[in-house]
């Protein structure tokens, strides 16, 4: 291996979570490295076509913000950029930020500049190197083959704990049975009418009605076609599909499935959604939305009680404020477990510290929870969070040997964020 490259902080994974988590450790004053093996950050935003940002606001709240810093960054420079940033309530409800993908491709281009990030796509991290407690560097693979990154510590944004389970720290698959909420593949659809009523019971009466006709290839039957105000394009996340591990074979096989659910799930608008008579896919993911897969083992795990009953505690660095929101059977809606109305739940450093190596912390989809507080702490707002002090605890780490809270704490206060 030739190239061998040298830094404080590296980010693996660049979606909302790892975005922030760089953000965050560069303007903590480290060298900051984002490895990201698609050609765009943004992650399940930008790759799986999911275009609301949840957990911005406390559930139920009436307009509680329970996340700021590198988020809130991010909102003002898509405000920037022309796009409407205010929120909306959902069918459930709750309040999200629709926003498009392409602008938010570009928004997070840009703050990761301001920030001096390094950004380094097309790259896949492939192996991690260990002493003792201790990560000391990641192997990666590009189009000109192999290379080294060494930092004094890391964040593993990666989604599905990929970095912790190359560095062989525990790692746990789906909830304490095994199970994973199931993935979608986002269908974008345009030439919706103005005033086409897609709410999820609508959905949910063409779905059932298609399949009772013989229509194939259909699963979740209600669900949510997302689109801003009345425009003329959604995104509709229904195909759906139960993943049992994430090896080639078994993601190809599900990208295959999903694409054809896809089309089926369009031919079923057309011919039993009034308004919906005219629409086309426009696009597909670009590939499969993964809810829940990996997790890493934490300190300590977040748990399901945490959430609901609204715990504080001294050692927070996040917030969260969703309900969690759990897709089981692959033919269903969600399911939302309820929470302390109008309130939120802290994140402890110690759910984002790998448990096995010192150097080592989780974020967005990686953080350490039971299967409740993971239905409930994955979505995006409070992703934007747990990457933001993931990074800059791994900052404070790699400058000082310790991570010590009251020094983390101090830091992302000072970037503004909400703890
Ligand atoms: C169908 C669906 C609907 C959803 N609806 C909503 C919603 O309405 N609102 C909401 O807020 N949330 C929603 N979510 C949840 C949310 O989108 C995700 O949980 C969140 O985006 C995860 O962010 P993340 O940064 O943790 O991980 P990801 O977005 O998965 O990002 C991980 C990144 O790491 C990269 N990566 C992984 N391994 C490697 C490697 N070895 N080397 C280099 N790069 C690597 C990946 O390419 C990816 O870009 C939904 C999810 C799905 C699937």
């Amino acid at each position: 291996m030739t190239r061998r490259f040298s830094y404080d902080v590296a980010v693996v994974g660049g979606g909302v979570a790892g975005i922030a988590a760089a953000v965050g450790a560069a303007q903590a004053g480290a060298r900051t490295v984002l490895l990201e093996r698609a050609a765009y950050l943004g992650g399940e935003a930008t790759n799986s076509g999911v275009t609301a940002f949840a957990g911005v606001y406390a559930s139920g709240s009436g307009g509680i913000k329970v996340v700021s810093g590198v988020c809130d960054q991010v909102l003002g420079h898509l405000a920037r950029l022309g796009q409407d940033t205010r929120y909306g309530v959902t069918a459930s409800g709750n309040l999200t930020i629709k926003f498009s993908p392409e602008y938010l491709k570009v928004a997070l281009d840009d703050i990761a500049e301001e920030a001096g990030v390094e950004l380094l796509f097309h790259c896949q991290v492939i192996g991690a190197k260990t002493e003792g407690t201790r990560l000391l560097s990641i192997e990666c693979a590009d189009d000109s083959g192999r290379f080294e990154v060494e930092a004094g510590a890391f964040v593993d944004a990666s989604g599905d704990a990929n970095l912790a389970f190359l560095s062989q720290a525990p790692t746990v698959w789906g909830n304490h049975q095994g199970q994973t909420q199931v993935a979608t593949l986002s269908a974008r659809i345009d030439q919706i009418d103005k005033d086409a009523d897609i709410s999820p019971s609508a959905v949910e009466k063409a779905i059932l009605k298609a399949k009772s006709d013989g229509m194939k290839h259909l699963t979740k039957e209600k669900g949510y076609i997302l689109r801003r105000d009345q425009e003329d394009f959604g995104f509709a996340l229904l195909p759906s599909i139960v993943l049992k591990n994430l090896d080639a074979k078994t993601l190809s096989d599900a990208e295959r499935d999903g694409r054809k659910q896809a089309l089926a799930y369009v031919e079923a608008f057309r011919k039993y959604m009034p308004g919906l008579e005219r629409c086309r896919l426009v696009s597909t993911g670009p590939a499969l939305g993964i809810r829940e897969g990996r997790k890493m083992v934490g300190l300590y795990t977040l748990t399901g009680e945490d959430v609901v009953r609204a715990v504080k505690r001294p050692d927070a660095v996040a917030r969260g404020g969703w309900m969690p929101e759990i897709h089981r059977d692959p033919n269903k809606m969600g399911e939302y477990i309820p929470v302390e109305k109008g309130s939120y739940f802290d994140i402890p450093l110690s759910a984002l510290r790998s448990i096995q190596l010192e150097n080592l912390y989780g974020a967005g989809r990686a953080v350490s929870a039971d299967e409740v507080a993971f239905a409930s702490i994955r979505v995006m707002g409070t992703g934007f969070a747990t990457g933001h002090a993931a990074g800059v605890a791994a900052a404070v780490k790699a400058r000082t040997g310790e991570a010590e809270i009251k020094k983390v704490r101090e830091e992302l206060l000072r970037q503004n964020a909400l703890i």
